[in-house]
């Protein structure tokens, strides 16, 4: 592999910097700078080039505006094999069907998949093929997923910058959307509760789905999964969990005080 620079010089490190854009044997100089542009709009940085076929090329430096400093930094190679080195999800990405099926994805799903693996640290490639010819069949079975952009099924051949753009634009979509989440739980009046805080209300509320016989030993035990994915989802903070463990331990008082009563008067517990 050959490159003018293997690690480019990043102020700020984020997630988007664990995923790679591949062209592979790009023929048009311009289309490469067209997609360091699009890249760079995204927040995207790592651009690797496959046998690009006029490179470094004025037309590459012209279409890519400001983002001259993607190319700069862009990693050269010899093969798709280089290019994807390191990598822990390779996507390929394909204008059509192919004969062979494989695991294919919308590009929205596709690309929140990708930004949760970079967001854990792995190292994602996201392949784009020739202008005229696309992926060999043999390079995109290199891939883990296959993502299709569902273009007019007559007319479904996109210019690389744009497919690249759409596919950069899910990915800084993905990126945002969890931002927004976490910047919501910021701007919270109480503190989130911790994992502790939550594991102990799930005790206690099983305790008490078994003492009002709702949960019963012989049932599946698929209702507490079930109530774990619920609360797992909502994000509760440290006041709610109390909350919810004070009703749970009324309940608890009002059910020991109704079988007392029962056992007094020899009736059936609840
Ligand atoms: N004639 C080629 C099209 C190549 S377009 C073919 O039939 O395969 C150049 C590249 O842009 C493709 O290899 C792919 O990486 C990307 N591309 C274009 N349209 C796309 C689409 N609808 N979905 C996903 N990628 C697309």
């Amino acid at each position: 592999m050959s490159s003018q620079n293997l690690s480019p010089q990043q102020s700020s490190i984020t997630a988007l910097d664990n995923v790679r854009i591949v062209l592979v044997n790009t023929s048009h100089p311009g289309n490469i700078g067209a997609v360091a542009r699009a890249m760079k709009n995204m927040c995207l940085s790592q651009l690797y080039l496959v046998e690009p076929q006029k490179y470094p090329h004025d037309e590459a430096t012209w279409r890519a505006a400001s983002a001259g400093d993607l190319l700069d930094s862009a990693v050269v190679c010899d093969s798709l094999a280089d290019a994807i080195s390191g990598c822990q999800l390779v996507i390929g990405t394909s204008a059509r069907e192919r004969t062979v099926p494989w695991p294919l994805l919308d590009p929205r799903h596709c690309m929140e998949r990708a930004y949760k693996e970079a967001e854990a640290s792995h190292k994602v490639a996201v392949v784009f093929g020739r202008e005229d010819r696309g992926l060999t069949n043999e390079e995109l079975q290199r891939c883990n997923l296959h993502v299709h952009i569902p273009a007019n099924p007559d007319y479904s051949s996109l210019n690389i910058a744009m497919a690249v753009q759409v596919l950069s634009y899910e990915l800084r979509m993905a990126q945002l959307s969890g931002e927004l989440t976490s910047n919501e739980m910021a701007e919270w009046d109480v503190p989130v509760a911790g994992a502790d805080d939550l594991e102990r209300y799930l005790v206690h509320l099983e305790e008490t789905l078994r003492d009002i016989n709702f949960l019963r030993p012989e049932a599946p035990k698929k209702l507490m999964t079930r109530l774990r994915r619920l609360y797992q989802r909502t994000r509760l903070d440290e006041m709610e969990v109390n909350i919810l463990r004070g009703i749970l331990t009324s309940t608890q008082y009002w059910v020991r005080k109704a079988k007392l009563k029962d056992g007094d008067s020899g009736g059936d517990s609840l």
